[in-house]
C-alpha cells in the first residue's frame, strides 16, 4: 500500500525504517497475538530490538546509541506498532521517556552510567511519573524523598508504570522540597532495596506491555542520582513527554495503518451478494475516509518530529499529531472492526485487538484533554490559564 511520506526522507530514515519494517514482519508479526494472549513480550525480543539498535535511537554513539533522531523514532514507532501496539511501547519508553530525560540533563558519568546498558537493551527502564493521586496533574504528586546524610529516602506510590516489574534503571519523579511543582525532583536508580514491584494492572489492550504499581519504602537514592537541578523534576518531566508524544502519535499511526491495511485485504476478499463487499459503496467510504486521515496523521507526527529535529518548538505540534493520530487510531479501529463484521469482533482477527489498542493513545502521556490544553495555550497564551 502506498503511504504519504515527506520527499525529504535522508537515506538514513529510509534505512531504519525498512529494518524496523523487516524485524517487525520476521518477528512480531507472527506472533503479536500470542504475546498479547501470554501477557508479555519476550525478553529476547526486546534484547534483539537493542541489538538493532532500536532501543537507543536517540541516544549519541558515543554512549552507545545510534545516534539518530526523533524523525527515526517515529518512523520505528509507526512499524513496529503496526505489528504490534504493546511491543512498540518498549521502543518509546526506553528511547523516549528513559534514554531521553537522561541525554538531557544527565551528568556525563550518569550518561556513561546508563546510557549504553539502555541502548542495548541490557537494561530495561521505565519512567515513574503518575501516582494514585497525580496523573494529569502530575504536580501534585507526594512521593517524598527525605534528606539523608548523602541523598534521599524515597517513600510513596506509582501507579501504571510500563515495564516497572522488569526494569533494571528507574527515572522517578519525588518532592524533594515543598509543595507545587517546584518541589519535585528527578531522581535515576538501578533496582534496589526499598523498591517494591506491585500488581500487574489487567488492562482493555497493550496485553503484551506489562503495567505495574510501584512503591518506595525508604529506597535510597544518593545525590549522584539526581538528574538535572534540585526543583526541576516537572520541568523535565513535561519536556520529556513533549517528545514522548511524538512517539504517541507515530504509535497511533501503526495501529491505524494496520486497521487500514486489514479492512482493505478483508472487504477485497469477502463475498457477499454475488460479489467482493468492496464494491458498495457502504463498505468503502468509511475505508477511503480512514485511508485519507492516516495519511494526514503521518504528516502531522513527522512534521512535530521534523520540528524536533530541527532543534525548533514542538510542544503544540506534538500536541496536534498525538490528539489527531490517536482519534484517526480510535476509528481506523472501528471501522476495521466493522468491515469485518462477525469476524472483526473475533479474538481471531487482529480486527479486536486494534480496537483494544488504539484507546490507550487518547489516554497516555497527556490525555487528549491536556493536548487540546496544551494547543489552546499555544494560541491563547495566559489568557488560557
Ligand atoms: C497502559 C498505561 C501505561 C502507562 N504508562 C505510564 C508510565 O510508564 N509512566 C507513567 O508515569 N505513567 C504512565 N501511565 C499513566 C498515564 O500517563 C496517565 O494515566 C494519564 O496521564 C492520565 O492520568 P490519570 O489516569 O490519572 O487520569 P486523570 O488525570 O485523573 O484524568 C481523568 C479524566 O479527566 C480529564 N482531565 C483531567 N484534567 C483535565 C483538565 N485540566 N481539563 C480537561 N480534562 C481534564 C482527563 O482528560 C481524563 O479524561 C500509563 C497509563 C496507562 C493506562
Amino acid at each position: 500500500m502506498l503511504h504519504a511520506m515527506p520527499d525529504d526522507l535522508s537515506d538514513t530514515h529510509r534505512e531504519i525504517r525498512a529494518l524496523a519494517r523487516d524485524f517487525a514482519e520476521g518477528e512480531i508479526v507472527p506472533n503479536a497475538s500470542a504475546w498479547n494472549d501470554q501477557q508479555h513480550v519476550p525478553l529476547e525480543v526486546i534484547k534483539q530490538m537493542g541489538a538493532l539498535g532500536l532501543l537507543g535511537i536517540v541516544v549519541p554513539e558515543e554512549y552507545g546509541g545510534s545516534g539518530l533522531d526523533a524523525t527515526s523514532l517515529a518512523l520505528v514507532m509507526e512499524e513496529i506498532a503496526c505489528a504490534d501496539a504493546g511491543t512498540s511501547v518498549a521502543i518509546a519508553v526506553q528511547n523516549g521517556l528513559v534514554a531521553s530525560p537522561i541525554v538531557r540533563a544527565g551528568t556525563e558519568d550518569q550518561k556513561h552510567e546508563w546510557l549504553p546498558g539502555i541502548a542495548s537493551g541490557e537494561m530495561i527502564g521505565c519512567y515513574a511519573l503518575t501516582e494514585p493521586g497525580a496523573g494529569s496533574d502530575t504536580a501534585v504528586l507526594s512521593t517524598k524523598a527525605t534528606a539523608s546524610a548523602d541523598g534521599w529516602n524515597l517513600t510513596g506510590t506509582k501507579q501504571w508504570i510500563t515495564n516497572g516489574g522488569i526494569a533494571d534503571v528507574f527515572v522517578i519523579f519525588a518532592r524533594t522540597g515543598g509543595d507545587g511543582a517546584r518541589g519535585i525532583s528527578a531522581l535515576v536508580s538501578p533496582k534496589a532495596n526499598g523498591l517494591l514491584v506491585g500488581r500487574e494492572i489487567p488492562k482493555m489492550g497493550l496485553h503484551s506491555s506489562s503495567t505495574v504499581e510501584l512503591a518506595f519504602d525508604g529506597l535510597h537514592v544518593s545525590r549522584s542520582g539526581l538528574l538535572g537541578a534540585e526543583g526541576e523534576g516537572l520541568k523535565l518531566a513535561l519536556a520529556t513527554l513533549d517528545g514522548g508524544r511524538i512517539s504517541v502519535a507515530a504509535q497511533a499511526v501503526g495501529i491505524a495503518r494496520a486497521a487500514l491495511e486489514l479492512a482493505v485485504k478483508y472487504a477485497s476478499e469477502r463475498q457477499a451478494f454475488g460479489g467482493s463487499i468492496a464494491r458498495f459503496q457502504g463498505v468503502q467510504f468509511p475505508i477511503a475516509d480512514i485511508a485519507a486521515q492516516v495519511d494526514a496523521a503521518r504528516l502531522l507526527t513527522l512534521h512535530a518530529a521534523g520540528l524536533r529535529d530541527a532543534g525548533h518548538p514542538h510542544g503544540a505540534a506534538g500536541a496536534k499529531a498525538k490528539l489527531f493520530a490517536s482519534s484517526v487510531a480510535v476509528r481506523a479501529a472501528d471501522v476495521a472492526v466493522q468491515t469485518l463484521g462477525g469476524y472483526g469482533y473475533s479474538r481471531e482477527y487482529n480486527a479486536e485487538r486494534y480496537y483494544r489498542d488504539a484507546k490507550i493513545t487518547e489516554i497516555y502521556e497527556g490525555t487528549s484533554e491536556i493536548q487540546r490544553l496544551v494547543i489552546a495555550r499555544s494560541l491563547f497564551g495566559d489568557a488560557a490559564r
